[in-house]
């Protein structure tokens, strides 16, 4: 029996459709938390993320606040009526969030990388009625992401959602982190009653982009979103780039939301699959951009060591390797062919401008 879809959510039907959560990245100071929350315009937003333990990938730098950060925001949910949600990462994150009272816990996408993590967090809350967020790991391995909402029903927590905050995945180019919407609209497919979010700013990385993820979240049905704001992103203490104002908030959310979205499963798929091929696109012209850099640097050693530019054989030994591989990707090898031709001339070109 597949236990996930046991799942039978009904939490996200006590918000409004779509929920919001939005809130600075880190809490890092008191009048920063209640500036920002004062801030928020209430009739978007529900809820008020903070991170408190932050995952950083250097050490040295700003790591979160700890258990004072969380008095802070136990403040501003006293003054502006406002829910709570916080990053939980260990049995000691969950024993103080559980103290202080914080309505929703998220997993972070580095904990759902780490069984071990994932098992420590769902014995901590065995039984709880707490509504828990998971986001989706690192590594694009949806396998991994469901084991995780696994590790949770099985200790009883039934109240679940996840957030797709994007995947690392070999280069990324245009985002910080690369949405799949193919695979978590699969997931979401198999999986309807569990609630999701799209998490624009880790995706993103960049201020910029925060309009048309959110868009395209909404547009392929997902039931809400989770954006970091900070009243002077400049200066933020983490992931300065990609927070905005509460303002800018506003003025993305009601142009969103002006045009409803319209929601039918054969548009969606349509333009789900339009969106993927434009990625792939894109990421095709990267790649040979990587490739003209990498013959413009062949160039310079070759002129260094008085090498000649034109090698044939090395030439011919590459059109046969991918003569095999298209073979066994079932690729047309004559239209692989004349598209290695133009890209190896222009490889030489390059060289030769070197
Ligand atoms: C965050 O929400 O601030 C965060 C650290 O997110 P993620 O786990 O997606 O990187
Ligand atoms: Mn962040």
């Amino acid at each position: 029996m597949d236990l996930l879809k046991k799942i039978k959510n009904n939490w996200i039907k006590k918000f409004s459709y779509p929920f919001i959560i939005a809130g600075p990245c880190s809490a890092e100071n008191e009048k920063q938390i209640i500036n920002i929350t004062k801030k928020l315009n209430k009739s978007y937003v529900e809820v008020l993320r903070a991170g408190i333990w932050k995952p950083r990938t250097k050490p040295g730098m700003f790591e979160g606040n700890g258990e004072e950060g969380l008095k802070w925001l136990v403040k501003a949910k006293k003054l502006y009526n406002i829910l709570l949600a916080t990053e939980v990462a260990n049995k000691e994150h969950i024993k103080l969030a559980l103290k202080y009272n914080i309505d929703i816990l998220w997993i972070g996408a580095r904990s759902t990388c780490n069984p071990f993590t994932i098992q420590e967090i769902s014995d901590s809350l065995k039984n709880s009625n707490k509504i828990i967020l998971i986001k989706n790991p690192l590594n694009l391995d949806i396998d991994l992401w469901k084991g995780a909402i696994e590790r949770l029903i099985r200790n009883n927590i039934k109240n679940i959602g996840i957030i797709h905050r994007g995947f690392t995945i070999y280069k990324n180019y245009k985002y910080r982190n690369q949405p799949c919407w193919l695979e978590v609209l699969k997931l979401k497919e198999k999986y309807p009653n569990i609630p999701i979010i799209c998490d624009p700013s880790h995706i993103s990385g960049n201020s910029k982009y925060i309009y048309e993820i959110s868009k395209k979240a909404i547009n392929y049905g997902y039931d809400g979103l989770m954006i970091e704001i900070h009243d002077n992103p400049k200066e933020a203490l983490s992931d300065a780039q990609q927070q905005i104002t509460p303002k800018k908030l506003t003025e993305i959310l009601s142009k969103i939301l002006l045009n409803k979205p319209i929601i039918k499963k054969y548009l969606n798929y349509l333009d789900i699959y339009r969106t993927n091929i434009n990625e792939i696109d894109e990421n095709i012209l990267h790649l040979l951009k990587n490739r003209f850099l990498s013959s413009y640097e062949i160039g310079k050693i070759k002129n260094k060591y008085k090498i000649d530019i034109l090698q044939k054989n090395i030439m011919l030994k590459q059109k046969e390797n991918y003569k095999n591989i298209s073979k066994k990707l079932n690729l047309n090898e004559r239209l692989i062919q004349k598209i290695f031709d133009k890209i190896q001339k222009e490889s030489i070109k390059m060289q030769l401008k070197s």
